[in-house]
C-alpha cells in the first residue's frame, strides 16, 4: 500500500509544480510577462510585502512609531531571546497567514518554496550585513512530522541559502525530548517547554559561526532562543532569526 502512495504523492507534487508555474501561487491568476522575477503576481506580492514599516529590530514585531526599535521593543522586552536580530516579510496576519497556513498543509513543498523566494529576495540586505556563514532551521516537533508531509524551515532556509550562497546544515540542531508542541502551552509557559529542547549534533562545526536561524512563524521567540542558547554556548559566535511572518498580540 505504501508503495502505491508514495509514487500518486510525487506525481501530485510535480503536477501541482506545473500548475504553479505561470499562475499565480496566491490568487491562481496568470502571471504577466514581467511578473516572472516571483511566484506571486505584482498585487498578491505588493500584499504578502508590505511596505517596511516601525519593526523592531531584534523580533520583527510591528512597533508604534514613535516605539524604540534599536533594542527590545515592547512585544519582546524582558525575554531571554539571545539572538541578536530578526527578519520577517511581515505581520502574520491577512493573505501572509493565509499562504503561510496553505503552504504548510500543501501535499507539495512548491508553496513554501514561493514564500522562501519571496524572504530570501526582500531580507536581501538584512541578511548581506549579517553575513551568516551557516544556515540552520529549526527542526521539526516528531508529532508535526506524524502529520506533514516536510518541514517548512527547511525548505524556506533551501532558498535563503541558495540566493546568500551560504553553507546549509538540515542536521546540525534536533529535538531533544518530547517538548509538548508550543501551539499547545500557553504564552507564558513557552520558554520554560523549551529549555533543554535542542540537541547539537557536532558542536565543532559551530565555534565561530555566524548563524541564521529560520523558521516559519516567530511568536513569543521562545523556540529560536532556545535554539540561539545551544548554539552560542557552543561557542558561535552570533545568532540571528529570519522567518516568514511576526505572530504578535492578536495576529495569531
Ligand atoms: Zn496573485
Ligand atoms: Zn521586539
Amino acid at each position: 500500500m505504501v508503495n502505491a502512495v508514495l509514487p500518486l504523492c510525487r506525481l501530485l507534487n510535480e503536477f501541482a509544480d506545473i500548475l504553479l508555474d505561470d499562475a499565480c501561487a496566491a490568487c491562481g491568476n496568470l502571471r504577466q510577462g514581467g511578473e516572472s522575477q516571483s511566484c506571486y503576481c505584482l498585487r498578491c506580492e505588493q500584499q504578502l510585502t508590505p511596505i517596511p514599516r516601525h519593526r523592531c529590530q531584534r523580533c520583527s514585531a510591528e512597533c508604534g512609531p514613535w516605539s524604540a526599535i534599536d533594542r527590545d521593543c515592547v512585544h519582546c522586552r524582558g525575554r531571554r531571546l539571545r539572538f541578536s536580530s530578526t527578519v520577517s516579510l511581515g505581520t502574520y496576519a491577512g493573505l501572509l497567514r493565509r499562504e503561510i497556513l496553505a503552504a504548510k498543509w500543501s501535499w507539495s513543498s512548491a508553496r513554501i518554496q514561493c514564500l522562501g523566494q519571496l524572504l530570501a529576495a526582500h531580507s536581501h540586505d538584512s541578511i548581506s550585513e549579517w553575513n551568516p556563514t551557516l544556515i540552520v532551521p529549526i527542526p521539526q516537533h516528531w508529532r508535526k512530522r506524524l502529520t506533514r508531509h516536510f518541514n517548512p524551515a527547511e525548505r524556506i532556509a533551501a532558498e535563503l541559502a541558495r540566493r546568500h550562497r551560504v553553507r546549509l546544515d538540515l542536521h546540525l540542531l534536533s529535538r531533544s525530548r518530547a517538548s509538548r508542541p508550543q501551539k499547545r502551552v500557553a504564552m507564558t509557559k513557552r520558554f520554560e517547554n523549551q529549555q533543554n529542547s535542542f540537541q547539537l549534533r557536532a558542536s565543532e562545526d559551530v565555534r565561530g559561526q555566524r548563524i541564521l536561524l529560520v523558521d516559519d512563524v516567530l511568536t513569543t521567540g521562545a523556540t529560536c532562543a532556545a535554539a540561539a542558547q545551544i548554539l552560542l554556548g557552543a561557542g558561535a559566535q552570533d545568532c540571528n532569526v529570519a522567518v516568514l511572518g511576526r505572530v504578535t498580540d492578536g495576529t495569531g
